[in-house]
């Protein structure tokens, strides 16, 4: 029964590692002990209290209450408990955790260094933390960005780093869409995508 129950609280504990806290552990812990007592009382139901937590409880190094085997020739097997994982906390992924985080790590990087990668998406893109200015999600390999003005120019919007910002392009469209609606102005046209080797780069029209 630990054979079948260590590799479920391992992958169990490490899963939620990330986003539970030491408490949600422990509490599983008392969970599962309140089962075995149940499961080992059913087994011994003439036994004692005590008869029955001296049978499948030991303290072993320093730790007590530990659901484990007594053999006589080996170290005994032992049932994890949750506890023993360490929580891990990422706060920068919490909520958005991807399989595409990866990608954009890899992405952003060689981005970074591609001697075509446009400056300015890649300096938006660290600022940005990779993530669409509208929608929060992460730019991923292949999706068509594009690099808006906050203030348009047309509005007296400069042409410098804290008023811009790096948006997917449907984003942009919706964005656009929802400008006008409320009846602003909107510089879309000097915003374009530029042909280039590097997928979903786009750059600022400079006329
Ligand atoms: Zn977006």
């Amino acid at each position: 029964m630990i054979e079948l129950l260590n590799p479920v609280i391992s992958g169990w504990s490490n899963y939620y590692s990330t986003v539970v806290s030491q408490e949600a552990f422990s509490h599983q812990d008392y969970l599962i002990f309140q089962k075995l007592f149940a499961w080992a009382k059913h087994r011994h139901a003439n036994k004692s209290w005590e008869w029955i937590s001296r049978k499948y409880w030991q303290t072993i190094g320093g730790e007590r209450w530990v659901f484990a085997t007594r053999p006589e020739d080996k170290d005994p097997q032992t049932l994890r408990k949750h506890n023993a994982t360490p929580i891990v906390r990422h706060i920068k992924v919490k909520g958005d955790a991807s399989p595409f985080n990866g990608d954009f790590i890899y992405w952003s990087t060689r981005m970074g260094k591609h001697p075509e990668a446009p400056h300015r998406v890649s300096k938006l893109l660290k600022w940005q933390k990779g993530k669409c200015a509208l929608c929060k999600l992460f730019f991923r390999d292949g999706d068509v960005m594009e690099i808006e003005h906050k203030i348009p120019r047309s509005q007296g919007g400069k042409d410098e780093y804290r008023n811009l910002q790096l948006l997917h392009r449907h984003c942009h469209d919706v964005k656009t869409a929802l400008d006008v609606a409320a009846g602003g102005m909107h510089d879309k046209h000097q915003v374009t995508e530029e042909p280039s080797t590097l997928k979903g780069c786009a750059v600022v029209r400079t006329d």
